[in-house]
């Protein structure tokens, strides 16, 4: 017995007859998840908030708000971006047209992690509906509250025969894996990432894979320390570090270490509090799972801020380790929680070339007053989006593409850059 096969059947012969294809029908979808969004607010805070102890002002400016900026964004765009684009002609081809003209795929699939669980789902539901295809949702199983919401309200906003929420896990997506699609979006990590990968190859089916990893920020010893740590603790901690573009660990000098840590300090105090645990602003650990790989993790080199957790609320307290060894758990993974360890380099030469030994992370961080410094590491290391002198405030720019590169993600080669 296939669960999906009566599902698929429906989308696909939606597709067929052409019922996603008026630019009428387009805005229409676009427009009802916007009211989605807004009529709904109330139970996304709430969803979120069980499954992330997120914050409302952290739920609105990287969920709700940036899917309804993509949504408006598409209803405004979407005459011109339907248009045919005409091309040159040769003299040869004079008397005829040449031009681009925009398909839809067809069936894609949105496969969605659990640490944006709105926004991850949404926005490349934006896209899909804006380009004229049939969706199936597959949200994150974790994120259990959202996936509820998802699956159970969105739906009324969105022409039933064109779009369907599917739930599961591992299993379930494996098994919705064996069907054909004709485009598949993933967001997750680069191990699921592979099988999803696999998957497509054997129905030859297009995939854009938006993957993680470990994203360095290198920090040189010409900069104002109390700047760069208000930053990294923002960037660091916001989603209790379940971001997959957070900065994951900093480079630094042994001196600007010194420099740095009495600094962090003082951000963590002042945006947490002398109790980050009572303080509203900071979210709690996904899972038992995530929570006790990240406990594991504070047995890393030595804790210079923080290292409390508390296994029944799954809190875990913005961290600083120093004296970390390359060889060590929390530099072979993608630390993916509140734990930001301090790796000491000699020069920017030593830092540009750990980045470039390992794989090409999602982002890259760095903090100088030297705009040549800057420079430089953007110059030579490669990565998704780069921030100089800056987190990841260049997500909030519709302009701007996402993307990995290599282990990072599969998508277009062009990185995202944005610096002060
Ligand atoms: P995950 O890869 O475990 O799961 C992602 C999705 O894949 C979920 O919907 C899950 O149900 C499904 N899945 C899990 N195992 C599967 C299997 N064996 N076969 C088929 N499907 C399977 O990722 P996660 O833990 O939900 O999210 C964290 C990861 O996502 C991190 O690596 C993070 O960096 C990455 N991420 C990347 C981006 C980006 O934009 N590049 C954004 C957010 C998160």
């Amino acid at each position: 017995m296939d669960p999906f096969a009566d599902t698929l059947r429906r989308l696909r012969e939606a597709f067929s007859a052409g019922r996603t294809r008026p630019a009428e029908f387009r805005a229409a979808q676009l427009r009802g998840l916007g009211r989605f969004l807004q009529e709904h607010k109330q139970l996304l805070h709430e969803a979120l908030a069980q499954d992330l102890h997120k914050a409302a002002f952290e739920a609105d400016i990287s969920e709700l708000i940036m899917c309804q900026n993509e949504v408006d964004l598409a209803l405004k765009n979407l005459p011109t971006w339907m248009k045919d684009e005409p091309v040159a002609k040769n003299l040869l081809t004079q008397m005829g047209s040449a031009f681009i003209r925009k398909e839809p795929f067809g069936l894609a699939l949105i496969i969605s992690p659990w640490n944006y669980p709105v926004n991850l789902t949404l926005v490349p539901l934006v896209g899909a509906l804006a380009a004229g295809n049939c969706v199936v949702l597959k949200p994150s199983e974790i994120s259990k509250s959202t996936e509820k919401v998802l699956a159970e309200v969105l739906p009324q906003y969105l022409d039933q025969s064109c779009f369907a929420v599917v739930l599961g896990g591992p299993q379930e997506t494996g098994r919705l894996l064996e069907h054909k699609f004709d485009y598949i979006f993933f967001t997750g990590s680069p191990r699921v990432g592979r099988i999803v990968m696999s998957a497509a190859a054997k129905h030859l089916t297009p995939v854009t894979l938006e993957l993680g990893g470990k994203n360095p920020c290198y920090v040189d010893d010409d900069c104002d320390p109390q700047t760069v740590a208000n930053r990294v603790t923002w960037f660091r901690y916001f989603n209790t570090g379940q971001t997959c573009v957070a900065p994951d660990y900093v480079l630094c000098s042994p001196d600007t270490q010194e420099r740095l840590l009495p600094a962090l300090q003082s951000s963590i105090t002042r945006f947490y509090g002398e109790d980050p645990r009572s303080s509203p602003s900071l979210g709690r650990i996904v899972s038992d799972k995530h929570f006790q790989r990240l406990r594991g993790l504070l047995g890393c080199g030595r804790v210079a801020i923080g290292g409390q957790s508390d296994e029944s609320e799954r809190y875990i307290a913005p961290t600083v380790l120093v004296d970390v060894e390359e060889t060590e758990p929390v530099m072979q993974e993608e630390i993916f929680g509140p734990i930001l360890p301090i790796v000491n380099v000699r020069s920017l030469d030593e830092a540009i070339d750990f980045i470039n030994r390992r794989e090409k992370p999602l982002a890259l961080y760095a903090f100088s007053n030297s705009k040549q410094v800057v420079n430089q590491i953007l110059d030579r290391t490669s990565s998704g989006s780069f921030g100089g002198n800056e987190g990841f405030t260049y997500l909030t720019l519709t302009s701007l593409p996402l993307g990995g590169v290599g282990a990072s993600g599969k998508s277009l080669q062009q990185r995202q850059t944005f610096a002060c």
